[in-house]
């Protein structure tokens, strides 16, 4: 996508108007990923008559929604998924808030949708964790998700791009997403749906990508799996484990050690983890590290040959998430985890990403990728 519009919001116009009665917060044990909300939101309007309006953090509020409006219709949505977290020092950070919001920059355009200028929403979103940064339950794992949002609110049936839109931003709190140590999940290799296509747009975070997985992903549910292990193409090439990017570490067929993840060829979603872990491994300098293709049918040889090391998803929910077992073509490969450890739930190289991913979010580690608030 290339269409740069130039106009936008500024945070230097941003309100701030405080909610006057606090939610009472709930105790950190009880949080229940996605179903609790901090007290404000970042509103900001735009249409094809004025631009982008003044930003607004708001008290938390309803929505008063046309029925008729796009995003109802035709899909016309697209959302990120980042963190602010609470560092063992007490610091609030955010983790590379800007590679989300150039992601926003690039899904928005996949709607006809315009742009904005990434560092003014940046600033705005800090702003808004600022205000609400007393939610912020302390603790490692725990942390305050960010949903930043665009949708389509032209009060009009017709599919055209949306004359009308709204930039909004909540914050959930939230708890570890292993609260009792890694626990490797089962994957479901599906032969039968893809998530993305060449042409498609796999590669920008749209609502409208996630609903045509929630089917499949039930049907996996039923078979004892927890996430689907998509793929794409008469060969069977691994595209996504879940909402997650997937990672395979093995020695290949030249039998060089190497992490491989699935090339950026328009049906992968450019992950944010996914780009930490190929900079943090690459500096490394310890093995191979390939974005490229890889198949079920070379995945399957090398767990037989004893090739395969590990596999796992990696995003912002879970950091990274080990796997232990895909069901592929009726039947269960077997992925190890620990060599020297028959009770482990996670593999050396995935359990050093992530302790290493959250010594950098939670601030033992200071990086250029947080911004202390
Ligand atoms: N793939 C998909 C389909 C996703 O929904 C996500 C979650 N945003 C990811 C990968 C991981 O991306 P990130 O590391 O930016 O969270």
């Amino acid at each position: 996508y290339s269409t740069i519009n130039k106009n936008t919001f500024h945070f230097k116009d941003l309100k701030t108007t405080k909610c006057t009665k606090p939610k009472q917060s709930i105790p950190k044990e009880k949080l229940v990923f996605g179903t609790s909300f901090s007290d404000h939101m970042l509103e900001i309007k735009w249409s094809e008559s004025k631009g982008w309006e003044t930003p607004n953090i708001v008290p938390f509020h309803n929505f008063d929604l046309h029925p008729a409006v796009p995003a109802l219709h035709y899909a016309s949505q697209c959302f990120e998924g980042s963190k602010a977290y609470r560092g063992n020092d007490g610091k609030v950070r955010v983790f590379r808030l800007d590679k989300n919001m150039e992601r926003m920059n690039n899904s928005v355009i996949a709607l006809g949708l315009p742009q904005f200028d990434i560092q003014e929403a940046v600033k705005c979103i800090e702003e808004l964790v600022k205000v609400d940064k007393s939610a912020i339950p302390e603790g490692v794992g725990y942390s305050m998700y960010l949903r930043p949002a665009v949708i389509g609110t032209e009060p009009a049936l017709g599919v055209r791009p949306s004359k009308e839109a709204l930039l909004y931003v909540i914050c959930s709190p939230c708890g570890p997403y292993f609260p009792t140590g890694f626990q490797a999940v089962r994957l479901y290799a599906d032969t039968d749906h893809v998530r993305a296509w060449p042409g498609g747009s796999g590669a920008s975070k749209l609502g409208s990508n996630y609903a045509g997985g929630m089917y499949p992903q039930k049907l996996a549910a039923l078979k004892g799996y927890q996430q689907i292990l998509w793929l794409f193409g008469e060969n069977h090439q691994i595209s996504e484990a879940g909402t997650m990017n997937a990672f395979i570490f093995w020695v290949n067929e030249q039998g060089v050690l190497e992490l491989l993840t699935p090339e950026l060829d328009g049906t992968i979603l450019p992950g944010i983890t996914r780009d930490s872990i190929l900079s943090i491994t690459r500096k490394w300098g310890e093995f191979q590290v390939t974005e490229g293709k890889i198949t079920m049918d070379q995945v399957a040889l090398a767990s037989q040959e004893g090739r395969l090391r590990e596999v796992f998803g990696a995003g912002t929910a879970c950091v990274i998430s080990p796997v232990k077992e895909i069901g592929f073509m009726g039947s269960d490969i077997h992925i190890p985890l620990d060599p020297n450890d028959p009770t482990a739930q996670s593999g050396p190289l995935a359990k050093r990403l992530y302790n290493d991913l959250m010594a950098i979010q939670y601030g033992d580690i200071s990086h250029e990728w947080t911004t202390i608030l």
